[in-house]
């Protein structure tokens, strides 16, 4: 009520008044200036690379570390689709391809990202719903389904966006990281 009484008061008498709603302004502004030093995302512009991992849940805490130890945190887009590499080339479920050039496009126009990383992962749920169980039979076998999926998505990327860098690799469950050789044509 008595912001009320304040206003009445300052139409009344327009010179206390004036000075009146300048330290209410300002008491008012205080929110937003206080709001304006807290910490804050990086303003748009460039970043370094787009990450593309999969969904699932015991890797999200590894993914954050090895970006991390690559002097990569909050340094770079991120893509999430089941799969990795196999989500944005399965014929499987068309629209997850579509969503991820979407935002690499997006990614590249708003970041002008100088890369893509595709982290796959061992063990992956994805993977053995689209391609069956066998082909984690071993590690090897594993292994050479990632190359092929991996190999795969580079050459896409590469095809459409020559002069973007493309790194493949493979996350174990323990959060080791390793490139994966691929197929150049
Ligand atoms: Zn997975």
């Amino acid at each position: 009520m008595s912001c009320c009484i304040e206003e009445k008061t300052a139409v009344a008498a327009p010179v206390t008044g004036r000075r009146r709603f300048v330290q209410l302004a300002a008491l008012a502004s205080g929110v937003s200036l206080l709001s304006v030093q807290l910490p804050q995302a990086h303003a748009a512009g460039a970043t370094e690379a787009l990450l593309l991992s999969c969904m699932d849940f015991r890797l999200m805490d590894e993914i954050d570390r090895y970006m991390h130890s690559r002097g990569l945190r909050d340094q770079y887009d991120h893509v999430v689709l089941a799969g990795a590499s196999l989500g944005a080339v399965t014929d499987k479920y068309p629209a997850w391809s579509k969503t991820f050039w979407e935002h690499l496009d997006i990614a590249i126009q708003l970041h002008a990202i100088k890369k893509v990383i595709v982290l796959d992962h061992r063990d992956c749920g994805a993977y053995k719903v689209i391609l069956g169980e066998a082909h984690a039979k071993t590690p090897e076998s594993e292994t050479a389904a990632h190359a092929e999926q991996l190999g795969k998505l580079r050459r896409m990327i590469k095809e459409k966006y020559p002069k973007l860098g493309v790194e493949t690799l493979l996350m174990s469950l323990d959060g080791k990281v390793q490139a994966v050789e691929t197929a150049t044509s």
